[in-house]
């Protein structure tokens, strides 16, 4: 049955419904809504599964290309979202059913003391995903102009220059073959409320709460207004945003194993041509 709804002009439906546009409005759209997507939860999960395939097909054949097609072609998947938005369950549920060969995954955490003392994009500069791979960054360069900014780590003059820095980092990127596919999983405040509950109820999940998340939620307009001035400011044509609705997390894991395998599809990416001949090698092989 067809639940992804398929556009017309395009084969990229989610990229299509997702994509951040002039204009848009973060706290216009509908966390729990379901951008391209017509199923409920039990369809989402199947669609979900029916795609793994693919995307490990496809990371395959990246990879492929790096090894006997000299390709320097990467994708860097970079994942933003506030305290409890489902990052950590997108990387076990989309990213980890690809070979974790074939993955470089980096959560990035609240800066180190040597970290503090390089410029922002240091740390960043040494996760970036070898040719053939994805890199999946949960959390990224952009906490340095949403956390940073939202409590004042550096003065203002600082952060606010960082955007053309950010802008300029990762042109630099797509100019060297990395496909730069930028997410932010966007859930309500009341959904978070409910998540740090649920944590909160649940001893085996006590591990994940920090009492500090609590206080993070007083900050929540100049968090969302934090993630808008990024939105507007870091979304070229080469490296650009998707907001995906993520109040409903079996949508939030479908609608970005989606927008990886339209991106994948797009990259056309052929089986490299053996640099052998195969018949001689048949021969050679029998012989043994
Ligand atoms: P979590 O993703 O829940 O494990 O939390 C990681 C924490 O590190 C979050 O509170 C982030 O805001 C914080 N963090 C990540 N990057 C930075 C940064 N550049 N500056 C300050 N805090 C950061
Ligand atoms: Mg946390």
């Amino acid at each position: 049955m067809a639940k992804i709804k398929r556009t017309i002009e395009t084969d990229r439906p989610f990229a299509d419904a997702l994509r951040v546009r002039e204009g848009f409005v973060l706290s216009d759209l509908d966390p729990r809504s379901t951008p391209a997507f017509t199923g409920k939860k039990d369809d989402g999960k199947a669609a979900l599964l029916e795609h793994d395939d693919e995307l490990s097909g496809l990371q395959e054949k990246l990879y492929a290309a790096s090894v006997g097609g000299n390709s320097r072609r990467r994708v860097l998947l970079v994942v933003q979202g506030m305290d409890t938005s489902g990052k950590g369950g997108l990387m076990r549920h989309v990213v980890g059913l690809v070979d974790p060969q074939g993955v470089q995954i980096t959560a990035f955490k609240k800066p180190t003391e040597e970290e503090l003392s390089h410029p922002f994009l240091w740390r960043i500069r040494k996760r970036l995903p070898e040719p053939g791979k994805i890199g999946v960054f949960d959390r990224s360069h952009y906490e340095d102009v949403l956390v940073v900014r939202v409590h004042d780590l550096v003065p203002p003059q600082q952060w606010a220059r960082r955007y053309a820095t950010i802008n300029d980092f990762e042109q630099g990127l797509v100019d060297d073959e990395t496909s730069v596919v930028k997410v932010m999983l966007h859930i309500s405040s009341a959904e978070q409320k409910d998540r740090l509950g649920r944590r909160l109820d649940r001893p085996d999940k006590h591990w994940k709460f920090n009492p500090g998340d609590i206080d993070e939620r007083e900050h929540w307009p100049a968090y969302q207004e934090a993630y808008q001035a990024a939105l507007d400011r870091c979304n070229s044509e080469s490296a650009p945003w998707f907001v995906v609705p993520a109040d409903r997390k079996w949508y939030a894991r479908l609608a970005v194993q989606q927008l990886l395998l339209e991106h994948l599809r797009a990259l056309d990416l052929q089986w490299p041509v053996a640099d052998f001949d195969v018949q001689e090698q048949k021969k050679r092989l029998a012989r043994t």
